[in-house]
């Protein structure tokens, strides 16, 4: 089991920086009060720690780390790299990103350094160099922090010729690139590498940003830019390390964010740290699908680096968090694997626009407010919680695959329908068995399948080299695989599988897609199963042929009336759904529940119940935390009847209801 900590990590972004020394003092009592073990610091302080090409100035970060140290806080030292300082725009504005527009940006705002200037490369990794070589040896500083929430693109001159020079590596030569963009469509064809535009709105981009002419260059684009933050998360890493042994070094993601391929940045990472905003009406089931990707990256137990605890302020309703809401939130991070709790910050800041972003200590300066009871609350609890959940794994018989390549090829295809989002797609089939308390490890495409009875592909429209006789071996080996429309149309460059839809899975699946029929927003088609129960679909229709596979349901509607609309192949001695349409909620979960029959794929409790039930198993004794995210009165299980709740020290009784936001966090010995 990975423990990089000796205990859970409860504190947040602090910036004492931006306050008198007086304030310090105060903090420290306030948040001792609240069990708050750990800061994170430094973030944003390039420019107060080198505040011009040859001068560093350290005193103010000395004194930081010298109280926090005195007060046995585990640090997480941040290395600045997040926003730039004036002086480096002034003297070299290359360092400054041009945008999809083709505009080179002036000094301002963060996430704003081209990856492939020489010049911020070489200042990121002194100033990396600088802390580490610093602070590196410090026992308190237990944690390493690259940047912050690496994001973004650039379309720079520089960005251009280092694509080049990654596209060379890539292919080779300058035929296998037209051949994999298939660049004799419009007579793009390039005769040397210089010929080579990088694609925004001036070249093959769209205007629109969402669109591109050739999809194989914009997404080769896409890899290169993922990669290039990633060389710059490496060389700070790297200048870094010597100083800090294996201290763990981690950056903070952001979920389902969609321009980093995080499953590669992973493997570069000692531990994954995220950050977690999700919206007013952002579905608990959403959350939990973050959290176990963010787990599933590495496979491993992950850092909640970021949450509010109160509110945000940069969504376009910042809703405050009900009583007991975040102490929720906070405990389904842990249920999905997290092993610290942070907050976005400790105090919040009196100007800039994050100055109504939620804080441990508001702008009343006090700790007598009922954000900070909530906090200390919950840092009592998880006090009490104790060590030995630390490195807990989550354990699950379902894995649902998620890949970046696949996310960036099927949003930039034209047509049929513009209606697609591949995390929304993901998110139905997750949310099936989240509402029905079933494990789900989320996977990339190269995972270990056999691990899983059932493995779900949601529109895999992109499947890359290896997939085919991956998929195939599972499937053969008794395998369930569950893949739906838009799966199986192009290979790694975005070039169609010629010989019918859905290519490399049709013989798997036991059909033919000879046509796909795009739907309105307002227009919908009904199936209907051979029980005789019917359901609605709408996005896109399938039309296809069986092909050794059984018929599940036919359309009930339009021209294609009667034909195949979902099927399931038996094949070796596994089998493969094939959604040909997009069902609705109930459609779905009455196909899903036949695989889950048919895999033999256990709930974590037997009861069923409208609660979420997730569980961490470690060494000796499986944790059952239960949240009740509904806005109603609901039973815990009689399961948990009499167990002892880990939060409160106290006995559950038979029959205890809980009201939304109640969580319950209950051990049983393996
Ligand atoms: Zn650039």
């Amino acid at each position: 089991m990975y423990k990089p900590f000796g205990r859970i990590l409860y504190g947040g972004d602090y910036n004492p920086n931006q306050w008198p020394k007086e304030v310090w003092e105060q903090d420290m009592e306030y948040f001792k009060d609240a069990r708050i073990n750990s800061a994170t610091i430094n973030v944003f302080s390039w420019a107060k720690i080198q505040p011009s090409e040859e001068e560093y100035y350290f005193d103010e970060l000395d004194e930081i780390v010298d109280m926090l140290s005195k007060e046995n806080y585990d640090i997480v030292m941040a290395t600045s790299t997040g926003a730039m300082p004036s002086w480096m725009y002034r003297k070299y504005p290359e360092v400054g990103r041009v945008d999809y527009q083709g505009r080179r940006h002036k000094f301002g705002q963060r996430h704003n350094a081209c990856p492939n200037s020489p010049v911020f490369q070489k200042y990121a990794k002194a100033i990396a160099e600088q802390l580490a070589k610093r602070y590196g040896s410090n026992p308190h500083v237990t944690c390493w922090h690259i940047s912050n929430e690496y994001g973004g693109e650039c379309y720079c001159e520089n960005c251009e010729k280092a694509f080049r020079v990654w596209l060379k590596k890539k292919y080779g030569t300058i035929d296998a690139v037209n051949k994999a963009w298939n660049l004799e469509f419009w007579g793009h064809t390039v005769y040397d590498w210089d010929e080579i535009v990088a694609p925004n709105a001036l070249g093959d981009g769209m205007e629109n940003g969402t669109d591109t002419a050739f999809a194989g260059l914009s997404i080769d684009y896409r890899r290169f830019m993922s990669d290039s933050m990633l060389e710059n998360f490496k060389m700070e890493r790297d200048a870094v390390r010597p100083y800090v042994k294996d201290t763990p070094i981690t950056t903070n993601l952001m979920g389902t964010y969609k321009f980093l391929d995080y499953f590669k940045w992973s493997k570069e990472m000692d531990i994954v740290s995220w950050d977690n905003y999700p919206s007013y009406n952002t579905p608990w089931s959403f959350t939990a699908m973050s959290h176990d990707l963010m787990r599933g990256l590495k496979d491993a137990p992950f850092m909640l680096m970021e949450q509010t605890p109160s509110q945000q302020n940069w969504q376009p309703y910042n809703s405050l968090k009900k009583p007991g809401q975040m102490r929720a939130q906070s405990l389904q991070t842990v249920a999905h694997g997290a092993d610290t709790v942070q907050f976005f910050q400790l105090r919040r800041s009196i100007g800039g626009c994050e100055k109504f972003h939620g804080a441990v200590i508001g702008h009343v300066g006090h700790n007598n407010t009922r954000v900070f009871r909530e906090v200390k609350q919950l840092g009592e609890e998880l006090e009490r919680l104790g060590t030995s959940i630390l490195g807990a794994v989550n354990e699950a018989e379902v894995g649902i695959i998620f890949d970046w390549d696949n996310y960036w090829a099927l949003e930039y295809t034209s047509g049929p329908t513009e209606d697609l989002t591949y995390v929304n797609q993901i998110h139905q089939y997750y949310k099936y068995f989240y509402d029905k308390n079933i494990g789900v490890n989320m996977i990339p495409f190269d995972a270990d399948f056999s691990k899983y009875k059932i493995v779900v592909a949601p529109v895999l429209y992109m499947v890359k080299e290896g997939m085919k006789e991956a998929l195939t071996e599972y499937v053969q080996n008794g395998g369930i695989l569950i893949t739906t429309f838009m799966s199986g149309l192009v290979d790694q460059s975005d070039n169609v599988y010629l010989g019918g839809y859905p290519g490399p899975l049709k013989e798997l699946a036991g059909i033919w897609v000879e046509e796909i029929d795009a739907l309105a927003p307002e227009q919908i088609n009904t199936i209907t199963f051979t029980d005789g129960t019917s359901t609605t679909c709408n996005l896109l229709c399938d039309l296809m042929h069986l092909e050794g596979a059984e018929c599940l349901a036919r359309y009930a509607s339009n021209f294609y009336v009667d034909m195949p609309a979902i099927t399931r192949n038996q094949y070796g001695k596994g089998y493969t759904y094939y959604f040909g349409t997009n069902m609705n909620k109930d459609g779905i979960a009455k196909v899903l529940e036949m695989a889950v029959q048919a895999a033999n794929v256990a709930p974590v409790i037997s009861e069923a119940t409208g609660l979420e039930v997730t569980c961490r198993k470690a060494e000796n004794c499986t944790y059952y935390f239960i949240f009740n995210f509904k806005d109603q009165v609901l039973p815990l299980p009689s399961c948990f009847d009499n167990c002892t709740d880990l939060l409160t020290g106290q006995i559950v009784t038979a029959g205890k209801m809980m009201k939304q936001y109640d969580t319950v966090l209950i051990s049983m010995p393996n």
